[in-house]
């Protein structure tokens, strides 16, 4: 079912991965922050996007055809009596505002690559005058452009943050577009009347705006395989790799074999292969955190609440090795031996970097290819998968990637198209280097700032 966070798929994907550790012999975690066996429960805030209802008294303006806008701002419905132009005179007295829309022609701005030219600052202005509507007229021509911006009936995730209330909310701005069109909609001739004439003071207008509740919390989890070292158990490798992809979408199920199915089938592999050293008593020094995140494609957000919430002290991990899409060839390497792209081993400590080219070149020997590990690649993969939430907080951290193909986020990403002899290489690079850094005498240092 596509495994989307929060949904049926991602849930059936976390019991999977739970039973499969438990068939491989990892004891069950009791551990703050743990449910007492296998996952990591975290919350999240799904919002659904087109959730303000603007109407005039006849005419509900529809979104986003009519009416448009981005970031939803709104709690609560108002009604504004007033439409009225930003003008650098005297301020409105708070009464008000609080019953006014501002309304600001925007129709002969030049639409740049970050926005309207000249358009930031009057808005501003609206912001600290304290309004709680603007309303932006555009041409039909810029207004096409901007739809192109907007997914009708997509939805979002965030984690819960302490901005979350209500009143934090309710004190910003909510920016709309429309037409000349619209406005007439919206406040009849008067409406029209403030763009033709500039110097009028306000109009009057009946405009209702209703916010329908858009928010859902929905909980996620993450899946942890622990399997305790020996002498130096206290400390803790960490093996990502996420097992969510996007779900359904218009009837059509989104396996995301490569993305990241690659990465999990990896980590139970890599799982089994430490319980059974550990089994036959020759099983790590250190401790190793197998951990199958979810909430990736919405945003890293798993990683990411792990990482603020970690069950073993981000102080004692050692690294975070991640893997993410390792099935595939990219168009770069259709005539390549074996490779994978190494990205972020020596962006924080120099013995990370060593001991994985160490790991490689004693057992699986591919090719490990630096391209995107280059600080001025501009597809800025080193803050694209979960190992940056490890990074960002300063746990060196690698991330093991075969590059992007035709069926990335497409429905074709599919497990007949995966190349298991590379995969199984690829994951094999991934256990040597868990195991080298699990087992050396000294803990891997770190020699650079975070960045
Ligand atoms: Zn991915």
């Amino acid at each position: 079912m596509g495994r989307d966070t929060g949904k049926k798929g991602q849930k059936m994907a976390a019991e999977y991965l739970r039973d499969r550790f438990k068939d491989i012999g990892v004891p069950p975690l009791s551990r703050a922050g743990v449910d007492g066996g296998y996952f990591q429960a975290y919350e999240l805030i799904e919002s659904r996007k087109g959730s303000i209802a603007v109407r005039s008294r006849n005419h509900e303006l529809r979104w986003p055809q009519e009416i448009l806008y981005f970031s939803e701002h709104m709690t609560e419905g108002l009604v504004l009596d007033w439409l009225i132009p930003l003008k650098a005179t005297k301020p409105l007295d708070s009464i008000l505002v609080a019953r006014a829309g501002v309304v600001i022609d925007a129709r002969n701005l030049e639409l740049g690559p970050s926005g309207f030219r000249g358009l930031s600052e009057p808005l501003e202005r609206a912001k600290s005058a304290g309004y709680k509507a603007v309303f932006i007229i555009l041409q039909e021509e810029a207004k096409q452009q901007m739809d192109g911006l907007v997914h009708a009936d997509g939805t979002s995730m965030r984690l819960p943050s302490p901005e979350d209330g209500a009143q934090a909310r309710n004190g910003a701005t909510q920016v709309f577009y429309l037409t000349a069109n619209g406005l007439s909609k919206l406040a009849g001739r008067r409406g029209t009347r403030l763009l033709l004439k500039p110097k009028a003071r306000r109009v009057k207008a009946g405009i209702s705006i209703e916010v329908t509740s858009r928010e859902k919390r929905i909980q996620a989890e993450n899946v942890l395989a622990y399997i305790e070292g020996s002498d130096l158990r206290e400390e803790v490798v960490v093996v990502t790799a996420h097992y969510d992809h996007i779900g359904v979408e218009n009837g059509v199920v989104y396996n995301g074999a490569d993305d990241d199915g690659s990465g999990t089938v990896a980590l139970l592999e890599i799982a089994q292969a430490f319980t059974a050293a550990k089994s036959v008593g020759r099983g790590p020094r250190r401790s190793i955190l197998v951990m199958p995140v979810s909430g990736e494609e919405k945003g890293l957000l798993g990683s990411r609440y792990y990482s603020d919430n970690p069950v073993f002290p981000l102080e004692q991990t050692v690294s975070n090795l991640n893997i993410d899409m390792i099935g595939r060839v990219d168009s770069a390497h259709s005539a390549s031996p074996p490779y994978v792209y190494i990205i972020g081993s020596d962006r924080l400590s120099s013995d990370l970097h060593a001991v994985n080219e160490a790991a490689n070149s004693a057992h699986t020997r591919i090719v490990l290819d630096y391209t995107f590990n280059a600080e001025d690649d501009p597809n800025r993969f080193y803050y694209r998968s979960d190992h940056y939430n490890f990074a960002r907080k300063g746990v060196p951290s690698i991330f093991f990637f075969s590059g992007v193909h035709e069926d990335y986020h497409q429905p074709g990403d599919d497990v007949e198209k995966i190349r298991f002899d590379l995969l199984e290489s690829r994951a094999r690079l991934v256990f040597h280097t868990a195991w080298l850094l699990a087992n050396r005498n000294e803990r891997i240092r770190t020699d650079k700032p975070i960045r």
